[in-house]
């Protein structure tokens, strides 16, 4: 079957998502707009992702528990889990190597985590926005390790992606997806980046505000409405 996705979105966790962007908020957008499958992926945090699929539940639209996690080269890559256990388990390892640098609110942005109630349950206090100590080059054992899959966020971005910060697709690389942000790019990135054309290109909104969450426009195509088989279509 086909689903309307949107697989790349921000929450409150984040210091630079809006405050609105609380789950609850994200979901009933999803579902207001007509998608049919989301991920939400904070900076370096699942924490939101329980909340999410909690309102994913009702609002019936499915929510895929995920992470942008920023490398030790400050690559943005996209991790997509099969399920909260899992995406918890790579949340607790890329905590655990995320520099000691404590958030300032009223610089970066609150780091709220909210509960199944759409309500604040904490606020992160580390600063999720900086690069954790794990390369881009280990990445895609550590997210298959635990089912999940990776792909190289806005690589057409000119910061923060995998060609604009290592200047070139490793060869060696396994990753099997690729996000773009403006699919106008497609063409030229193909051309100067062969790996690309094994590759399943996805767009996603990278939305930090409500508004900016996609329209139902791009689908994927899954062989079961949930989480595992949206991680299967993009391996
Ligand atoms: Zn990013
Ligand atoms: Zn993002």
């Amino acid at each position: 079957m086909e689903l309307f996705y949107d697989l790349h979105i921000h929450s409150c966790l984040s210091p630079c998502g809006d405050d609105d962007m609380t789950p609850a908020n994200i979901v009933g957008m999803a579902a207001v707009k007509g998608l049919d499958v989301i991920a939400v992926t904070d900076h370096n945090s699942c924490k939101n992702c329980e909340a999410a699929m909690a309102a994913g539940k009702e609002y019936g639209v499915l929510v895929v528990p995920g992470m942008e996690i920023c490398t030790a080269e400050e690559v943005h890559a996209v991790c997509l889990f099969p399920d909260l256990e899992r995406a918890m388990d790579f949340d607790g390892l890329v905590h655990s190597l995320l520099p000691p640098v404590e958030n300032r609110p009223e610089i970066f942005g609150r780091q709220q985590i909210y509960d199944c109630g759409d309500q604040v349950r904490g606020e992160e206090p580390y600063l999720l926005i900086n690069a954790c100590a794990i390369s881009f080059d280990s990445l895609w054992e550590l997210v298959r390790q635990r089912d999940g899959v990776m792909f190289p966020a806005h690589i057409d971005k000119t910061a923060n992606s995998l060609i604009a910060n290592l200047g070139f697709i490793p060869p060696d690389s396994q990753f099997t997806a690729a996000e773009v942000k403006d699919l106008k790019h497609l063409h030229r990135l193909r051309r100067e980046n062969p790996y690309l054309e094994g590759c399943r290109i996805v767009s996603n909104s990278d939305a930090h505000y409500l508004e900016h969450i996609h329209e139902p426009e791009l689908t994927i195509s899954v062989g079961e409405r949930n989480a595992a088989a949206v991680v299967r279509a993009l391996l």
